[in-house]
């Protein structure tokens, strides 16, 4: 049987059988580690977090995981309506290799399709290198089919990432919502601002260009500690209090929809569908 069919069969047998996790694999590295996203809840609104894009910001995957095992062990309860989407290690060879980049050596948080972009960066003078041209990477490859995949099925998704070590929340560009959404976060946490962070390329900024979704980056404190009790609390938040239903309700009609070429033959399409009401 093929792997569409047997996902569409899934599907319909899913209207039937609730599935409290998924764990699917949405792409590979360029040096073929997977890249495994864990679905919690099939809820329309979504929170959906992003950690390890940084190899060398291992905390942050562990804070991931430590995120999967409260929600796996319902210590962290997703009510009727949300789900949690976690992908703890967005850069599986910079993570083995204890490097930022990925394994070709580009800074995958300057690789998206922003309205600005170049192939060079800076990070406290330093050059980085942003690929060949914006998505020319796997990893980011992946994340751009999981949002598309998130935008066409509906979802009503908020996006965050983690980073370190600036011990704050960065807000993903300067759209009202997001500085909306960022101060939200930084009242619900002890995470301070920080101002003149311009940066292009990042997965937050294109996010919120391209699909007008809430986004923000969330800096722990320290680059080897993780923030577990912050971001627990940040989670909590979002799930239990009416920020992501408002954003959205209150959001105007008449949106620009984007259809990505890629559509028909997405899997992590099909795979999301699985579990979705
Ligand atoms: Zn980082």
């Amino acid at each position: 049987m093929s792997k569409y069919l047997f996902a569409a069969l899934f599907t319909l047998l899913s209207l039937y059988c609730y599935a409290v996790e998924r764990e699917i694999i949405i792409g590979h590295s360029f040096e073929g580690r997977p890249i495994r996203l864990y679905k919690f809840g099939s809820g329309i609104q979504a929170v959906i977090i992003v950690a390890g894009v940084h190899g060398d910001e291992r905390n942050t995957s562990v804070t991931a995981y430590h995120i999967i095992d409260m929600l796996r062990t319902e210590k962290i309860a997703i009510p009727c309506g949300k789900s949690v989407f976690i992908i703890p290690e967005a850069n599986p060879d910079g993570l083995k290799n204890n490097t930022r980049t990925n394994a070709r050596n580009v800074d995958l948080n300057r690789n998206f399709d922003t309205k600005v972009w170049y192939n060079t960066a800076y990070l406290h003078g330093k050059p980085l290198y942003c690929g060949e041209h914006p998505f020319s990477e796997p990893e980011s490859k992946c994340l751009k089919n999981l949002f598309e995949s998130v935008h066409l099925l509906g979802f009503l998704p908020i996006f965050v990432t983690y980073h370190s070590q600036a011990n704050s929340i960065i807000d993903a560009n300067d759209m009202d919502f997001n500085k909306k959404f960022s101060s939200f976060l930084r009242n619900n946490s002890k995470y301070k601002q920080v101002i003149n962070y311009p940066t292009y390329g990042d997965a937050e900024k294109w996010v919120s260009e391209r699909f007008l979704i809430p986004s923000a980056s969330i800096e722990f404190k320290t680059k080897t500690e993780p923030d577990n009790e912050e971001n627990e609390k940040i989670l909590s938040v979002l799930l239990n209090t009416g920020f992501l239903k408002e954003f959205y309700d209150g959001r105007a009609a008449g949106l620009t929809c984007y259809f990505p070429n890629s559509f028909l033959l997405n899997e992590t399409l099909l795979e999301l569908k699985i579990g979705y009401k």
